[in-house]
């Protein structure tokens, strides 16, 4: 294997050899579009270079020299060559991509010859200068690590002396003088010298760019993409063209759909006479790419030709970047492009619809977090009406936030760390922002379109944004923001509309669900595919209505304890439990009953014929009781009993440890008429429901907390005995199943046995987990950050299924339950019923459903149907 091939050499060659970036300029120039000539050194030789104690290049020479001399004959210029020179752009790209993050070099091959050779081929000195004094600039920022500020002072100084505004309106003696001023500033930072030889500017940019995988800006972005830190990146040195050329001459970026929208048709920015770095970096607010179709119709249209081209090519939105250098269009790169998750699933149905992908592909592109982001909050409207508005710009990502603002990065972390919700205001962002931008509630910048930096990280975290609020001015020094003559201060607290571009003042309420039409059309697609179905967790009408909503094809769990908080309620509860007598707690129970047949009835109309599974009464019963004397005293008196004899009782019921204590249906075998009830509570609302609305009702009575087959099969015995009497009193039918949760080890280990009486399975991987690691499930917050700093475990076993631990125990209760009953309905409905990665594991066991809180159910469906693919 070779390190270094030109552009297309080799077909066989893939991102992880050429990086991104590089496996695509080889692509196109296959596919023969205009792409300036050039090659890529591969990621290996960065891994390479990285590995080797010395850390040089040597091995890489005999290629570099060979591919160079091959780019010049192609190219008709030469490296150094005072005539004719060739100059090069030396840029990243990694096997994935990682915008902004690792280091570029434009116009390398300028020095105090080259650049009176460029002058003259292109008559245009100005021009010539302009590029050399941007390459020291940059070549001292990238290769010597001279922060760019620096050169930027001094370029503001000399044009506030000549009394100019813009970099244009400085003269060709006055670019000289700043490339002197710039050899200055490498000396001063450190004795240093801008290398006059071209071969040394291309070896130390080379180098530079291999060491810019491993800075912090782009370890961060690996750590939160989850990308390998092992890959490297590969380096691209490629033939320049310029956007900063005389005539028609600029440069831009474009997407084939709208990346924030996913709306067809050609969406991007561009600036006449600019090179690349000006558009991405935010530093000049671009004009709408529409605009070029009026000011270079035939540009145009050659550009709109290749897009399309692209993307058919790629079968996936495109974000490309493009120069024109005097009325010749180039294509620099293309990738697929970012988007936001509303865009992700329009562009994922419409490319199906269109015919370019197929359902299993554009379920495959959509990860299960971008609905997280369709869920994105919105502001109320009647706020919106009433609230007072700042400024508008580019509405770059949507979502609803609102915070303090910070003008710095750093500022806004620390901000966030001592618990504020922060808003970060800048100028424009830079890679190095990206820590501060991370934790912001929101990200705002007063310069920069709808590609600059700011608004393409946002976009890919998902995080609410607006850019180009050109009337905002930041003022770093002061820690204030001005704009039409009022002043915000640090601190401030404003609300972002990610939506629409819209600021305002102070906070604002949220309304939370967009909704998202693509989104049913692709969970549909999910659901034909997925190999078990996904039900949901709720209680209350409310969340059962969204359970259905949001494409529940069940309800695996229904807490009734949680049908007893609320003041009323709670009460009875109390007297049932405080009761001394059978006959007093018979009263409660009669009054909580009532309660539960009216939440049962809703329950039931609104599932329709979907199942349900009811889980009975689980908590221990303590924590029902009051705690604090004032509430003990209320109780008292409303029982006609006295506060001692309050106390006395609810002591009676404290354990020493409750969770293993007198819970699940381990309350049933000391008071059986609390299960009774409930089972006739459940009876009677099926009943009434099915004469009612005519639709079948086929509940699922679900044990809690069972460890051994004799509790499950007496009391399956007793709640059977107590439904069949109750249906022969009243001459009714209705069919039924009494099943358990599987949440203790011990039921994992005997499920053959507990199979025999048990209807169906439903593991509670909460309790499960709790008792498998020995965590106590509310105490993990204690310890579980010191587990995961010393890297002593992986994932929150509550939040990620511990596969090799409590998935071992599920995979024998699943094998030894359908010993038993080949055909048991198996589910999950712990929390980790909803967690994306365990989904593959779910397949294998061949489970029937998971069932997860209602705004999880539209990721588990997608999850599901991927575990699939
Ligand atoms: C479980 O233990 O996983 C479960 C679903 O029940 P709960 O969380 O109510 O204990
Ligand atoms: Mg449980």
């Amino acid at each position: 294997m070779n390190y270094i091939y030109a552009f297309a050499e080799d077909q066989t060659l893939t991102n992880q050899e050429l990086g991104g970036k590089g496996a695509n300029l080889a692509e196109m120039t296959r596919l023969g579009l205009p792409v300036p000539a050039g090659f890529t050194i591969t990621t290996a030789a960065c891994r390479q270079y990285l590995a080797s104690a010395k850390q040089e290049t040597g091995f890489l020479e005999d290629e570099l020299m060979k591919a160079v001399h091959i780019l010049e004959e192609k190219t008709q210029r030469q490296l150094g060559n005072a005539e004719q020179p060739l100059l090069v752009s030396v840029r990243s790209g990694a096997p994935i991509s990682m915008p902004g993050m690792m280091d570029t070099i434009l116009n390398l091959g300028l020095n105090d010859q080259t650049v009176i050779g460029l002058a003259e081929m292109t008559n245009d000195p100005w021009f010539a200068y302009d590029c050399y004094r941007r390459l020291i600039q940059m070549f001292g920022d990238v290769v010597y690590g001279i922060d760019k500020p620096i050169f930027e002072a001094a370029l503001t100084a000399l044009k506030n002396k000549r009394q100019v505004q813009k970099d244009t309106d400085l003269t060709l003696v006055d670019l000289k003088q700043l490339i002197e001023t710039y050899k200055g500033l490498y000396v001063a930072a450190g004795q240093y010298q801008f290398p006059q030889s071209v071969d040394q500017q291309l070896r130390l940019a080379i180098e530079a760019v291999f060491k810019s995988w491993q800075n912090p800006r782009a370890q961060t972005y690996r750590r939160l993409n989850q990308i390998d830190g092992a890959m490297g990146t590969a380096v691209n040195v490629q033939q320049m063209v310029f956007g900063n050329y005389q005539g028609q001459s600029g440069t831009g970026v474009a997407f084939t759909r709208n990346p924030a929208t996913g709306e067809p048709g050609l969406f991007g920015e561009y600036l006449l006479n600019a090179q690349g770095e000006d558009v991405v970096a935010g530093i000049r607010t671009p004009e709408p790419i529409a605009t070029l179709k009026a000011q270079l119709p035939v540009i145009y249209e050659q550009f709109k030709t290749i897009a399309n081209q692209l993307e058919a090519h790629y079968r996936d939105m495109q974000d490309m970047e493009f120069t024109i250098e005097a009325g010749q269009l180039y294509v620099l790169q293309t990738r697929v492009g970012k988007r936001t998750a509303p865009a992700a699933f329009r562009i994922a149905v419409d490319l199906v619809d269109e015919g370019v992908i197929d359902r299993p592909t554009a379920i495959s592109r959509l990860k299960p977090t971008m609905i997280d982001g369709l869920l994105h909050p919105l502001f109320e409207t009647s706020a919106v009406q009433q609230a007072t508005q700042l400024l508008t710009g580019l509405p770059a990502s949507p979502g609803a936030a609102t915070g303090a603002i910070y003008f710095d990065a750093q500022k806004a972390q620390q901000a966030h760390e001592a618990g504020e919700k922060v808003v970060l205001v800048r100028q424009e962002t830079s890679p190095e922002d990206i820590d501060g931008m991370v934790i912001s509630e929101a990200i705002v910048t007063s310069r920069g379109g709808m590609t600059s930096h700011a608004a393409v990280v946002a976009r890919g975290m998902g995080c609410c944004c607006v850019v180009g609020c050109q009337q905002l001015q930041v003022d770093y020094e002061q820690r204030e923001a001005h704009f039409a003559g009022r002043v915000l201060k640090e601190g401030a607290i404003i609300s972002v509309d990610g939506h629409t571009g819209r600021l305002y003042l102070g906070a604002l309420p949220q309304q939370t669900g967009v909704h998202e039409t693509t989104l049913g059309t692709v969970l549909s697609w999910c659901d034909e595919i997925a190999p078990f179905a996904v039900w949901a967790n709720a209680e209350t009408p409310q969340e059962v209505a969204t359970a259905f909503e949001f494409g529940a094809q069940g309800l695996g769990l229904v807490r009734t304890e949680h049908m007893f908080f609320g003041p009323e309620r709670i009460f009875k509860m109390r007297q049932m439990i405080l009761a001394t007598e059978l006959a007093d707690r018979q009263v409660a129970l009669a009054a909580l009953k009532k309660l539960q047949i009216t939440d049962f009835k809703q329950i039931f109309s609104l599932a329709e014929e979907r199942p349900c599974t009811i889980r009975l009464l689980d908590p221990p019963l303590h924590e029902f009781l009051p705690q604090n004397e004032v509430e003990q005293a209320e109780l008292a008196t409303a029982l006609g009993i006295s506060l001692a004899e309050i106390k006395r009782r609810i002591a009676d019921k404290a354990e020493v440890n409750p969770m293993l204590g007198h819970r699940g249906s381990r309350l049933a075998v000391t008071y059986p008429e609390i299960y009774q009830m409930q089972v006739l509570a459940i009876v009677e609302s099926a009943l009434a429901v099915q004469t009612t609305y005519h639709h079948a009702v086929t509940p699922k009575i679900m044990l809690p907390l069972i460890g051994t087959a004799t509790e499950m099969a007496y009391l399956k015995q007793l709640l059977q005995q107590t439904i069949n009497d109750y249906l022969v009193e009243n001459q009714q039918q209705l069919t039924y199943q009494i099943g358990t949760m599987i949440e203790i080890p011990r039921a994992c280990l005997v499920a053959d046995q507990i199979a025999a009486t048990a209807d169906f399975f439903s593991f509670g991987t909460n309790d499960l987990t709790q008792m498998t690691y020995g965590f106590s499930r509310d105490d993990i917050g204690h310890f579980m950050p010191d587990y995961q700093q010393q890297g002593l475990m992986p994932a929150e076993p509550f939040q990620t299924l511990d596969q090799d631990g409590v998935g071992a125990l599920m995979q024998l209760a699943v094998q030894k339950g359908r010993q038993t009953k080949p055909d048991l309905s198996i589910g999950v409905c712990g929390e980790v019923g909803g967690d994306p990665t365990a989904m593959p594991f779910y397949r294998d066991l061949g489970i029937d459903y998971v069932s997860c809180s209602p705004y999880r159910v539209p990721s588990a469906r997608l999850a599901a149907a991927q575990s699939q693919l």
